[in-house]
């Protein structure tokens, strides 16, 4: 039919229309258009209706963007390729590979995990974006994974070193990325995994950074409150000073953050009463000098009184005479009488006032103290107290938790500690304890927590920590010690510990993780002392 003109197709169509008596609707005359023209049926393109749905597509992102744009020239050139393409990139599909790229081409897409992690964090690699250029065989060459290991090593400064894990994660990643022979499906797996990781590192930045402002705040606010004991002065800047050591983990600001609060707090509120209790010293103070002018003052006249009276007495020469002299004498004795017995009165009712002032100002001092001791760190160690040994369980816990990361307990006992007491002094014992603390904090590592757990007994909290790791770094301890001696005066003192170390197991509580620990170290008190087990 190739020789006919589109307008005898159009009059044959009609005809066989009317001769098969057909109804002369648009279908029927398409079928018989097609029949005698041999041209397949085209149904006509439906831009309106895909337009439509162009417009309801999501624009959030700009690879969605993207998409959608090449979606619309797609549609407007009634390109049904180009539609298609561009929908499967908006579902997360690459679209099928052209037939020469032979080699699998790993679609850079969507690498979602089933369930999203839940989280606001800003996802350091967006799936959708990924999803949204696909990205051809021939362009994944390893100029390219090279460039991304640079991407990554350049980001990495401004995610922290903090993070072991992490940054063997890294590592190993960008080795792979650099390895000529590297496996792109492989790449993309790592890549996914690395990208949640990233995002946890990324979130945790972000979090540091927003806490070390709140703690410039307070640290701004408590020094405009600061004006009792130096001593509290002196704390803060101490912890603040620790705390600026790097590196800086969330835990350690949060402890300091917490510990500031608690100060400020009682401080502001405290202050306020110690200003008050002052004012009221200061007035009874000068109410003190007032009187004792006004009793100076008329014991005064008293004296003039009397010697004007004495001098009357001695130039008398009759009783007549004196009798005036006496009844002054008499007058003034009893007012300057009165005048005593009011001072009296007076001055015992400022003593009681006084007394009861004091006795105010002691219980605020106690208080601050107790405050202090309440607050999360053992004064004489500086280690952790129980209060903070709670709260650092509570967050390691949930640290383990959310990682799904080891965490290794110990608790550990001083060996005849009441001996060391008994020989050398509770004074001497006191230091002990806190030499111990002292080296037990440069032995650790940055992420552990210590805490005075009872008299002479500590806790040291181990995450990313398996029990053997544990088990060595508490003999790593023992060792430390027999190297650093303690010193009394002159004198060397060997301080020894026994320990228990437990892994907290799955499904289990700190405390109870802290008691399995407890009992272990039990058992190396009786197996002779100066020893670790594991529980
Ligand atoms: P063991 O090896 O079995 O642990 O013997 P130990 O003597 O260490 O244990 P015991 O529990 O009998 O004694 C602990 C001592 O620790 C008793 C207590 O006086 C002393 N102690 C507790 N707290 C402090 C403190 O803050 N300072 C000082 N100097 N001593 C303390
Ligand atoms: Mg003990
Ligand atoms: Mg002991």
């Amino acid at each position: 039919m190739a020789d006919k003109k589109p307008f005898e197709i159009a009059r044959e169509t009609l005809k066989r229309l009317t001769s098969q008596k057909l109804p002369p609707t648009p279908l029927n005359y398409q079928r018989i258009y097609s029949e005698f023209s041999a041209l397949p049926i085209e149904s006509p393109f439906p831009a309106d209706r895909l337009h439509d749905i162009s417009a309801a597509l999501p624009t959030k992102t700009p690879g969605q963007q993207k998409q959608k744009g090449l979606l619309e020239s797609a549609i407007n050139n009634s390109n049904w390729d180009g539609v298609k393409s561009a929908l499967m990139a908006y579902g997360g599909f690459s679209p099928p590979a052209p037939v020469h790229t032979a080699p699998a081409a790993p679609a850079l897409v969507d690498d979602r995990p089933a369930v999203a992690p839940v989280s606001t964090r800003p996802t350091a690699v967006k799936s959708d974006v990924l999803a949204a250029t696909p990205i051809s065989a021939p362009a994944l060459t390893s100029e390219f994974f090279g460039q991304i290991a640079r991407l990554i090593e350049y980001a990495l400064p401004a995610l922290g070193h903090d993070d072991p894990r992490f940054l063997e994660q890294t590592q190993v990643l960008v080795k792979t990325l650099r390895d000529p022979n590297c496996d792109a499906v492989n790449v993309k797996q790592m890549i996914a995994q690395y990208s949640q990781r990233l995002s946890f590192a990324a979130e945790d930045q972000a979090e540091i950074k927003s806490v070390l402002l709140k703690l410039l705040h307070l640290i701004i606010e408590n020094i405009s409150h600061l004006c009792l004991e130096d001593s509290w002065l002196k704390g803060q800047v101490d912890a603040l000073m620790a705390v600026c050591e790097p590196p800086l983990t969330l835990r350690r600001l949060d402890d300091v953050e917490q510990r500031l609060k608690d100060v400020i707090f009682k401080q502001t509120e405290a202050k306020a009463r110690t200003v008050q209790a002052q004012e009221e010293m200061r007035q009874m103070l000068t109410t003190f000098i007032e009187r004792l002018a006004t009793m100076s003052a008329s014991t005064g006249e008293f004296h003039t009184q009397l010697e004007t009276s004495a001098r009357l007495i001695e130039h008398a020469k009759s009783i007549q005479d004196i009798t005036p002299a006496l009844k002054e004498i008499v007058g003034a004795t009893r007012t300057m009488a009165q005048d005593s017995q009011d001072a009296r009165d007076q001055l015992q009712g400022m003593k009681k006032h006084a007394e009861a002032t004091q006795a105010e100002i002691s219980k605020l001092h106690q208080e601050l103290d107790r405050v202090s001791a309440q607050a999360r760190h053992d004064p004489l160690t500086g280690a952790l107290n129980r209060q903070g040994l709670d709260e650092a369980v509570k967050r390691e816990v949930s640290q383990v938790q959310r990682q799904d990361a080891p965490l290794s307990v110990a608790l550990l006992d001083i060996d005849n500690f009441k001996k060391l007491n008994d020989t050398l002094g509770h004074a001497t014992g006191d230091a002990a304890l806190a030499h111990l603390a002292s080296v037990t904090r440069e032995v650790m590592r940055p992420q552990d927590s210590l805490a005075r757990y009872g008299g002479e007994e500590f806790v040291v909290l181990m995450p990313d920590t398996v029990l053997d790791n544990g088990i060595e770094a508490m003999v790593r301890l023992q060792r430390e010690l027999t190297k650093r001696f303690f010193l009394a005066g002159t004198e060397k003192v060997l301080i020894t510990f026994s320990a228990g170390v437990a892994q907290l197991a799955c499904g289990e509580t700190g405390p109870e993780a802290i008691k399995r620990a407890d009992q272990a170290m039990y058992l190396a008190k009786r197996a002779g002392r100066n020893r670790v087990l594991g529980a």
